[in-house]
């Protein structure tokens, strides 16, 4: 501490207790509240005075961290990896371009998504257009571009041979394939499901047709997954198919893709642990896909590439929401309850998550149980239902982590605007990465009938 701060300690309520004797309760000593006054090395203050509260904030370090480790793990254990990021787990620019820097290519639902990644120039044979709705022009986009086209359902198979037909192309494409992996319930609204035939019968359609070009196989079985036995499976199963397909069809399959899921360090709802506890660490995820792979039985130089969708599992504890204190209350039952200035427009994750939030300023030891609600003036905007802080005042601030994924692209004006993002870079610089809204940007697309234009009152 300064000297400065020394001399001066800043007023806190103080705060009547029952001492609690008995036993911990459920969650034992929780650590949940240090300060945290810093993020990579700048100060939480200084950066909500120089952009404004609330504030998004991405570690452009944690985020590099996160992929060189994910791929180290991988690669270590299996000789042929790629990585696609998630669009949809997290779009902003600056973010897909750090991926895409450290060797990931994009995985996109759509195309307004395929479009970003385009511009944000990944080259589109190394786009995977996952998703069911792909009109007849995405596929013509994509066909076009030679993109890696992920087969959804027998429509989008049927109009697929009729456009490559037209086009006289053949395209490269994988099925999506969904499957009993022992986690219930099954995620089966996406793709061909292995157990009843359905991902045979889209098979041979495709070999028999021999207008489509299949070399791929992809799966997305769940996502938050806490099991990552569940992986194993599904890898098998994939490897089962490539195999058959090489056994009946004498042609080898290039790339199997286990989409995303793996969960990230974020506590959901209900659940008894922390996420920092509970959740598995990535190499129990690797562990199991590359064992199955391994030992399917594939000749060794005719082993499939290894392609990975992972999303909220690299970016979740890259991301923070910096917010300030507007007020403290007293509920009827007796209960503290503090106001933020960020509500879940933007924190769109608080519905199924216990985000963590950490003070960030020096605080005595005192805490009490508290209720987080958000500044909307809607009965749903709870950020924390129970959270153990400190007494906070009117203007102190706080931080939320484990926001990065999921967040920034589900967020929405209601009742506000979006706030600033910034990303600080690897020497500690901060810039901003998507500047916070105005008016403007909300109306722009408006239009107004004329009959509409002026009123008296
Ligand atoms: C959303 C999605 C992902 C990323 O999922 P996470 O759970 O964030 O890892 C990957 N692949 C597909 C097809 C998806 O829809």
């Amino acid at each position: 501490m300064k000297e400065k701060e020394m001399e001066k300690k800043s007023y806190e309520r103080p705060v009547i207790k029952p001492l609690n004797s008995g036993l911990m309760n459920k969650f034992g000593t929780r650590t949940e509240y240090t300060p945290v006054t810093h993020i990579d090395g700048v100060s939480v203050k200084s950066l909500i005075e120089e952009y404004g509260s609330p504030l998004f904030v991405f570690s452009e370090r944690k985020i590099r961290e996160n992929i060189r480790d994910a791929k180290r793990i991988f690669e270590t254990r299996y000789p042929k990896v790629q990585f696609a990021w998630s669009y949809k787990t997290n779009y902003l620019n600056a973010i897909c371009r750090t991926f895409h820097q450290e060797g990931s290519w994009a995985e996109v639902v759509s195309i307004f998504e395929y479009h970003k990644a385009v511009s944000n120039g990944v080259p589109p044979e190394k786009i995977l257009f996952n998703g069911p709705d792909k009109t007849d022009e995405d596929l013509r986009i994509s066909v076009k571009n030679d993109s890696l086209i992920h087969i959804d359902h027998l429509d989008e198979l049927y109009r697929l041979i009729e456009i490559a037909g037209e086009m006289h192309k053949k395209p490269r494409v994988a099925i999506r394939v969904n499957m009993d992996t022992g986690v219930y319930p099954i995620w089966d609204r996406f793709g061909f499901n292995y157990e009843n035939g359905q991902a045979w019968d889209a098979i041979n359609k495709i070999m028999a047709g021999d207008k489509l070009n299949l070399i791929g196989l992809h799966c997305h079985i769940g996502t938050y997954m806490l099991t990552p036995s569940a992986y194993g499976i599904a890898a098998s199963k994939m490897a089962d198919l490539a195999l058959g397909i090489k056994r009946r069809y004498k042609k080898n399959i290039s790339y199997i893709d286990i989409g995303g899921g793996f969960a990230s360090k974020n506590t959901l709802k209900g659940s008894y642990q922390l996420g920092t506890d509970a959740v598995p660490d990535i190499s129990e995820y690797a562990e199991q896909i590359a064992g199955s792979l391994l030992n399917a039985g594939f000749d060794t130089d005719e082993l499939p590439y290894l392609y990975l969708e992972t999303g909220r599992a690299l970016i979740d504890d890259a991301g923070f929401l910096l917010g300030t204190v507007i007020s403290n209350k007293r509920l009827s039952d007796g209960r503290r309850s503090t106001i933020m200035d960020f509500g879940v427009n933007i924190l769109f994750t608080a519905f199924w998550y216990d985000h963590k939030v950490s003070p960030a300023q020096e605080f005595s030891r005192f805490t009490e149980d508290t209720v987080l609600y958000g500044p909307l003036c809607m009965n749903i905007d709870v950020i924390r239902e129970n959270v153990t802080l400190p007494p906070l005042n009117a203007g102190d601030h706080v931080v939320v982590h484990f926001v990065g994924a999921y967040n920034i692209t589900q967020s929405m004006q209601f009742i506000a605007l979006r706030p600033n993002v910034v990303m600080i870079d690897l020497k500690g610089e901060s810039h901003i990465i998507r500047k916070a809204e105005t008016m403007d940007d909300v109306e722009r697309n408006e239009r107004i009938p004329a009959h509409l234009e002026n009123f008296k009152l």
